[in-house]
């Protein structure tokens, strides 16, 4: 039987073959008591299960760290420090000597209640984090039960087959061998969830975030996976197959096509130079950055130090991290973004209370002002790394002047400190502001006196203009960068910025969606960042595009009234130089639509 599902595309890549659905699940404990003399040693042997899971979990990790890289490898430290939890040992302890458990038993029931309570925090990221805390239930209670490793290894099964999953737990994804395994397709999971951010990392194509997915489909059955649109077809027609391997080839002809533009000029075809930089998430991904062609990097996010962490990073790691990136681009600049936590990111130390509106809530520069310790420590490894580099400062979510001037004044005080300990920083750092609201674009002149640069971060100045939240897939429709109302927004951003004569730069989606290259560029919007697997996709358009074509396109789109007319528009124009159909991305969902 044919089924399609669109998930959300993790990890790019087309690949079909037999499913191998995994059911990666916690086995039933017996219930059943034991006998009183016998308690002692059921907490013994509690002790040495952990132990042996912490030595087992270690292990992997040494071996993530040599397969990718020490960043990636941190993904386990808070399965370690959960094994280590205190509340978790004296509550499984608890349960074994009070009501004479089993240590299966007991160290299952103390988990659940950890479930609960990481279920009722609701936020997304913890929901994430729920993986590891099943990784280590997982691991743990086979031991107990005397069940073998639960690790995988899929090579011996000859064939090579697409795994279809409710959900990957980090340690089981690291150890997906790449000869056994096409690809990965799975009914939960976000793309900054591990599992997806280690997929990426290994190469694998990835789609996350599918229903029932993994409940429809049978070990065996055939199913094409399309990880640059994130369509997974379970039992594809002959024809369909066929469509998507001629697909799978056109786009790869198509990437090495591509890398060959990496090293050409970011400039359009009348002569406007189109600064093209990189969004990492984390350290290591500067290097692919660099590789595709990248000017420096637009947007550094900097939330893996913080999110899954059960303590705040220390100044010396941050400072590291920084430093490393600003090292691979010596003659560019480098945009580390303060922490934009909140919303649907949280560190587990921060034991946030629950929100009725988390993206309306306690978010990005706001948790950064209240907790001073915390925003004082990123600010001085970000000074310390500018003594490396043109690295420049960016405050996520600004609303108001005074936002910027608090930060200003704490960044003077630790200069001052910096100063008075002889620690290197370069003096002349620029300090700018993401525009995420309409509030920022409608204060921007005024921001501008204060900010050395805008960069529109148009994933959130979407979703909060149009009252649309960016993550739900049941208003993905109404989810529009192409509203006429953003696009006056936009537009002027462009005119502030240009009236104050500071640099405009885009760092959301839209810098990486065709159309929306072309809209920026009719904006006379001259520098973008876009992740490093579109960098040369983006350059492609650049170099095809004349700004004189998309200023004529786009001064007609803000005129228009509707989004439909604001996309007709753009796609009659660009369309005059570019087949869009190659495309990776949303607005080109499938080839057999
Ligand atoms: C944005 O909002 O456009 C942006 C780049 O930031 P993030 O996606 O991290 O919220
Ligand atoms: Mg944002």
């Amino acid at each position: 039987m044919r089924l399609v599902r669109d998930g959300t595309p993790a990890s790019p890549g087309i690949v079909i073959g037999p499913a191998y659905v995994l059911r990666w699940e916690i086995p039933r404990v017996p219930h059943g008591n034991v006998p009183a003399k016998e308690v002692e040693r059921e907490i013994e042997r509690f002790h040495q299960a952990r132990e042996w899971a912490k030595r087992r979990i270690r292990e992997i990790q040494r071996q993530t760290a040599q397969r990718l890289g020490s960043v990636e490898a941190k993904i386990f430290d808070p399965q370690i420090l959960m094994l280590d939890d205190v509340d978790l040992i004296d509550g499984t302890v608890a349960y074994i000597r009070e009501n004479h458990l089993s240590a299966a038993r007991g160290f299952e029931l103390r988990m659940l209640e950890f479930e609960s309570e990481w279920r009722r925090a609701g936020h997304p990221m913890v929901m994430d984090r729920l993986n590891d805390l099943m990784d280590v239930e997982l691991r743990v209670v086979r031991r107990l039960l005397g069940l073998p490793d639960p690790d995988l290894d899929l090579r011996g099964n000859g064939e090579k087959v697409i795994l279809v999953a409710r959900d990957l737990t980090p340690t089981l994804t690291v150890q997906l061998d790449r000869r056994a395994v096409l690809g990965i397709a799975t009914d939960a999971g976000t793309r900054t969830s591990h599992s997806a951010i280690l997929a990426r990392a290994l190469n694998l194509p990835a789609v996350v975030s599918l229903g029932d997915f993994s409940e429809q489909v049978r070990t065996g059955e055939l199913m094409i996976l399309d990880g640059r649109t994130g369509r997974v077809i379970a039992g594809p027609a002959e024809q369909e197959q066929a469509v998507y391997r001629e697909r799978d080839v056109k786009v790869r002809e198509w990437e090495q096509e591509l890398l060959l533009l990496a090293h050409l000029d970011s400039v359009t075809p009348d002569r406007q130079p189109v600064t093209l930089r990189a969004n990492i998430d984390l350290p290591t991904e500067a290097d692919s950055a660099r590789v595709h062609g990248a000017q420096g990097i637009g947007l550094f996010r900097t939330e893996f130090l913080v999110v899954g962490r059960s303590s705040m990073p220390e100044e010396e790691e941050q400072y590291r991290a920084y430093r490393q990136v600003a090292e691979v681009f010596p003659h560019h600049a480098v945009f580390i973004r303060t922490f934009d936590l909140g919303g649907d990111k949280f560190p587990l130390f921060l034991h946030m209370p629950p929100e009725e509106n988390p993206f309306l809530g306690w978010r990005a520069i706001r948790v950064s002002l209240d907790l001073t310790d915390l925003f004082r420590t990123q600010l001085r490894a970000v000074l310390r790394a500018s003594a490396h580099g043109d690295v420049r400062i960016m405050l996520p979510l600004i609303n108001e002047v005074d936002e910027v001037r608090r930060t200003r004044k704490l960044l003077e005080e630790e200069e001052e400190r910096l100063r008075a300990q002889g620690i290197a920083f370069n003096p002349g750092y620029k300090l700018g502001v993401m525009i995420e609201t309409p509030a920022a674009v409608l204060i921007a002149p005024e921001l501008a006196k204060y900010a050395d640069f805008f960069s529109l971060g148009t994933n959130d100045l979407v979703q909060y203009t149009l009252a649309v939240d960016r993550g739900n897939a049941r208003l993905a429709r109404l989810y529009t960068p192409f509203h006429p109302s953003v696009v006056q927004l936009l537009h002027q951003t462009a005119e502030a910025g240009r009236a104050a004569g500071i640099e405009v730069s885009v760092c959301g989606e839209l810098a990486a969606n065709p159309l929306g290259v072309f809209l920026l560029l009719g904006l006379g919007i001259t520098a973008l960042s876009v992740g490093p697997a579109s960098l040369t996709e983006v350059k492609k358009i650049i170099r095809s595009v004349p700004a004189t074509d998309a200023r004529e396109a786009v001064a007609e789109a803000l005129q228009a009234s509707t989004p439909a007319e604001v996309t007709a528009m753009l796609a009659r124009g660009i369309s005059r130089w570019l087949d869009l159909s190659l495309f990776s991305g949303r607005w080109n969902l499938s080839p057999v639509d």
